[in-house]
C-alpha cells in the first residue's frame, strides 16, 4: 500500500503536470513526501513593525507601516525610478523602483496605509529601501505577520513564477491534507528525555513557525531526528557486522616481542602504545576487526602497522597493506622492509610498474603462504593476486580509496574475512568520524614522537620574495632541501602546468647554483619517479612540485615548505603539505607565500596555520569555514548530505543523537522489542527511499 507521503506530487491542488515536471527537474521533488521536507533555509522576520526612527544600519530585513507621503518618477532612461515616501509618525521613509514603475505608480495611492518589507539601506542620514514589498494595510495584517519561509528555489522556476511565496502556498496546502498522515518517528524515550516536540508540530513549526522559539524548537527536533538516524544505522551496521563475522584469532606476541626488545629503533610515545594495545585486542577477540588509525602526519603510524603485522605473521598469516600512489607504496616498502628484514621476514612490493617475472614470483609466495608482508598499490585489488592466508588488510590514506574499493581487500580471504585497519593522516573533527566513520572503531594516535622541533610557520607577501630567497639559499647551505609547492588553479590544466613551469624556471633563475626537481600530476610515472628519486637521494635541493607530494612523502632533510598561492590552498590541504617537513632533527620552515590582499576567509586560514601545528584544532577551523560537504576527501560521501542539521554546528545534539542510538541498539540489538517498532518502521521506510533516490539519479 502506498503511503500518503508517497503520492506524487501533481496531485498536490496548485501543481498539475506542468509545475510536477519543473519540481522534478529543478528540485528533485516526486513525491508528498519530497514536497514536505523542502525545508525553508531562512525565514523573514515579520513577526514584528520596526519604528522609521529605529531602522539602523546592517539590518537585514525590516518590516514597517505607514501612510504613503508622496510618489513620483524621477529621471529619464536608464536612471528613470519610481520614489515614494512612507511615514509611520516617528520618521519618513523612501522607497524606490527602477523597474515595473508603472504598474507600481498605478497600484499605490497617496494618503493609504502600506505595509512595507525589505532591505533598508543608507543614504546620508536616511535609510530607503529598493523594490520593497508592499500591501495594503488591512485588520488581517496590521498586528504583524509571521515568519515567512523563505526556500532556495532556482532561476527558472522563479522565472516561471515559483517563488517562495508560491512554495508557501503549496505547502499550506500540503500541511492541512497531511495532518491526519504524520506519523510519530521518534521513541518516547527519545522525545520524553531530551524535550522534543512531536514530529507533526515540528514539520509545521519548520514551514511555518509563529516565533523564534517555535522555529528553533522544530530545528531542533529535526536535526535530532537526522542524526539519530544516521547514528542507528551505522551502529546497527557495526553491530551486525560483529555479530556475524567472526575474525581470525592472533594473540602470538612472541614476534612483537623480540622486535620491541632487539629491533625497535626508537622508544615508542605513549600514543602508539595506546592504539597497538587497542588493535592487539581486536586481533585476539574472536571478531572481525574494522578499524580506523588516525593520526596528524608524522606521528608513527607506519610503525604501528608493523607491529600489528607480527601479530598476524607469528599466527602463520598474511599482511598486505595498501597506499594510494606509488611513490607511498615505494617509501612504504623501503621502511617496513627494513623492519621485516630484521625479522627475517619475507617481504615483496606489487604496484602496476612491477614486472611480470617478479610479478609471478609474489603470486606463487602469496599463495603458497611464504610471503608475509605485502606492500603496493591497488595493484593489489587484481584477480590474480591470492592470498595463502590472509589475515590482516591495511589501507594507508584511506580517502583516496572508495568504499567498493575497500569491500574488495576484504574478499581476498575466502573462508574468513581479514581484519581491517584503515589509516588516514587527515584529522576529522568528531562529529565528522562519527558520521563518516561511524561504523568502524577509531583510535587516534594523538601525540607527536619527542624530540621533533614543533614546525614554523611564516607568513611572506610576494612582494618579500628577495628575502624569503636569501632565506632558503642559507639553509640549503647549510645542507637542507626545500619544497615549493603550486597549486592546481583547476580552470585549466595548460594554465595550471605554464604556472608550474614559470616557477620552476625563476626558482632555476633564482638559484642556479643548485639543481631543481620538478615533478607533477601529467607527468609520465618513470620520469616523475626518477625526479622525486633524485630529490629523495638529495641529489637536488629544490623539488618544485605541485600538490602531488601531498601525501606521505618521506624525506627527512627536506626542512622547509615554500607554498606559493597559499591562499588558494584550503586549510586540511595546507597542514598535510606542511606535514612534509619537520621530520627531521633540524628546525623545520612552512613559508605561506600570498599576494597582499587576501579576502576574510583566507586571512582566517594563514593566521590558523601560523598559529597552531595541531591538525584536529585546523580541522576544526576548516569545518566551521567551509562545511562538511567540502572537506578533504569527504566530497563524495552521501552520508554528509543533510537536510537539516550541521555537523560544523550541531556536534552536541549529534553526541546525543548517537548515546541514544547506542543505549537502544545495547538493550534490542535487533530492534525487535515492542517499544522499539516504530524505530523498525522508520528505519524501513528510510530505506525506500534511498531507493528511490538511486533509481532517481
Ligand atoms: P605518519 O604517521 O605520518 O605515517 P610515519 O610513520 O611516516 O608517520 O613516521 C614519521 C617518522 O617518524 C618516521 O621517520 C618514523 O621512523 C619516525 N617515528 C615514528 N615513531 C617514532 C617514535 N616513537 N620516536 C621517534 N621517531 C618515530
Ligand atoms: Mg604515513
Amino acid at each position: 500500500m502506498a503511503s500518503f507521503f508517497e503520492t506524487p506530487i501533481e496531485y498536490l491542488k496548485g501543481v498539475g503536470p506542468q509545475r510536477s515536471s519543473l519540481l522534478n527537474k529543478e528540485l528533485n521533488i516526486f513525491t508528498f513526501g519530497d514536497l514536505i521536507q523542502y525545508y525553508p533555509f531562512r525565514h523573514e522576520d515579520r513577526v514584528k513593525f520596526y519604528a522609521i526612527n529605529d531602522i539602523y544600519d546592517e539590518m537585514p530585513y525590516v518590516q514597517v507601516k505607514g501612510t504613503l507621503l508622496r510618489k513620483e518618477i524621477i529621471g529619464t532612461g536608464f536612471k528613470k525610478r519610481l520614489v515614494a515616501s512612507i511615514s509611520d509618525g516617528t520618521d519618513e521613509l523612501e522607497l524606490v523602483w527602477f523597474q515595473g514603475i508603472a504598474w507600481i505608480q498605478d497600484k499605490i495611492k497617496t494618503g493609504v496605509q502600506y505595509v512595507v518589507f525589505g532591505k533598508p539601506t543608507r543614504y546620508g542620514s536616511k535609510f530607503n529601501i529598493a523594490h520593497p514589498e508592499i500591501e495594503l494595510l488591512t485588520p488581517k495584517n496590521e498586528k504583524g505577520g509571521t515568519l515567512y519561509p523563505v526556500y532556495s528555489l532556482t532561476e527558472k522556476l522563479k522565472g516561471k513564477h515559483v517563488d517562495s511565496k508560491a512554495i508557501a502556498k503549496l505547502m499550506q496546502e500540503l500541511l492541512a491534507k497531511a495532518a491526519d498522515h504524520i506519523r510519530e518517528t521518534l521513541p518516547r524515550s527519545a522525545t520524553d528525555k531530551f524535550k522534543l516536540i512531536s514530529k507533526k508540530e515540528a514539520l509545521q513549526h519548520i514551514h511555518f513557525p509563529q516565533t523564534i522559539e517555535q522555529l528553533a524548537q522544530a530545528q531542533q527536533r529535526l536535526k535530532f531526528e537526522e542524526l539519530f538516524y544516521i547514528q542507528l544505522r551505522l551502529l546497527k551496521m557495526k553491530v551486525v557486522r560483529q555479530e556475524k563475522f567472526r575474525g581470525q584469532v592472533f594473540q602470538d606476541t612472541r614476534l612483537l616481542t623480540a622486535f620491541y626488545n632487539d629491533h625497535l629503533p626508537f622508544a615508542l610515545t605513549d600514543a602508539q602504545k595506546k592504539v597497538i594495545r587497542e588493535i592487539y585486542t581486536d586481533l585476539k577477540s574472536g571478531k572481525q576487526m574494522n578499524r580506523l588509525v588516525q593520526g596528524d602526519v608524522g606521528s608513527g603510524k607506519t610503525i604501528v602497522a608493523f607491529i600489528c603485522m607480527l601479530v598476524v605473521a607469528a599466527g602463520n598469516a598474511q599482511a598486505a597493506f595498501m597506499a594510494p600512489t606509488e611513490i607511498l607504496a615505494q617509501q612504504h616498502y623501503k621502511n617496513l622492509k627494513r623492519y621485516a628484514d630484521s625479522m627475517q621476514l619475507p617481504i615483496a612490493l606489487l604496484t602496476g610498474s612491477t614486472k611480470k617475472s617478479e610479478r609471478k614470483v609474489i603470486h606463487e609466495g602469496l599463495l603458497s603462504g611464504e610471503l608475509k608482508i605485502l606492500i603496493g598499490t591497488h595493484a593489489l585489488l587484481e584477480e590474480e593476486v591470492q592470498f595463502n592466508n590472509l589475515g590482516l588488510s591495511i589501507i594507508d590514506e584511506q580517502h583516496r580509496f572508495g568504499v567498493a574499493q575497500r569491500s574488495k581487500l576484504w574478499q581476498k580471504n575466502v573462508d574468513i574475512y581479514p581484519h581491517i585497519l584503515v589509516m588516514t593522516a587527515t584529522p576529522i573533527p568528531r562529529t565528522l568520524a562519527m558520521t563518516l566513520y561511524g561504523d568502524l572503531d577509531i583510535s587516534t594516535i594523538d601525540q607527536l614522537p619527542a624530540g621533533r622541533k614543533p614546525i614554523k610557520t611564516l607568513h611572506k607577501f610576494d612582494a618579500h620574495r628577495l628575502q624569503v630567497n636569501e632565506f632558503l639559499r642559507k639553509e640549503i647551505a647549510k645542507g637542507r632541501q626545500v619544497y615549493m609547492v603550486y597549486p592546481l588553479i583547476e580552470e585549466s590544466e595548460k594554465l595550471d602546468l605554464k604556472h608550474l613551469e614559470d616557477g620552476y624556471e625563476s626558482v632555476c633563475r633564482a638559484f642556479p647554483e643548485v639543481a631543481v626537481s620538478i615533478v607533477h600530476g601529467r607527468m609520465k610515472p618513470e620520469a616523475k619517479d626518477f625526479e622525486m628519486a633524485r630529490f629523495i637521494k638529495n641529489e637536488t635541493k629544490i623539488m618544485v612540485a605541485t600538490t602531488v607530494i601531498e601525501v606521505g612523502v618521506d624525506v627527512p632533510n627536506a626542512s622547509v615548505m615554500v607554498i606559493e598561492n597559499a591562499e588558494r590552498f584550503g586549510l586540511s590541504q595546507l597542514h598535510q603539505l606542511r606535514g612534509r617537513v619537520g621530520r627531521g632533527a633540524e628546525q623545520s620552515y612552512c613559508i605561506l607565500m600570498t599576494n597582499s590582499k587576501l579576502g576574510a576567509d583566507s586571512k582566517t586560514r594563514i593566521e590558523t596555520m601560523v598559529r597552531t601545528t595541531n591538525g584536529f584544532d585546523i580541522a576544526e577551523t576548516d569545518l566551521k569555514l567551509r562545511g562538511p560537504g567540502d572537506l578533504m576527501g569527504t566530497q563524495q560521501s552521501g552520508a554528509l548530505d543533510l537536510l537539516v542539521a550541521d555537523l560544523a554546528k550541531d556536534g552536541a545534539i549529534l553526541q546525543e543523537a548517537r548515546e541514544l542510538a547506542k543505549e537502544i541498539l545495547r538493550d534490542d540489538p535487533e530492534l525487535d522489542k515492542p517499544e522499539n517498532k516504530l524505530i523498525r518502521t522508520q528505519i524501513d521506510s528510510m530505506r525506500k527511499t534511498v531507493v528511490n533516490w538511486s533509481r532517481i539519479s
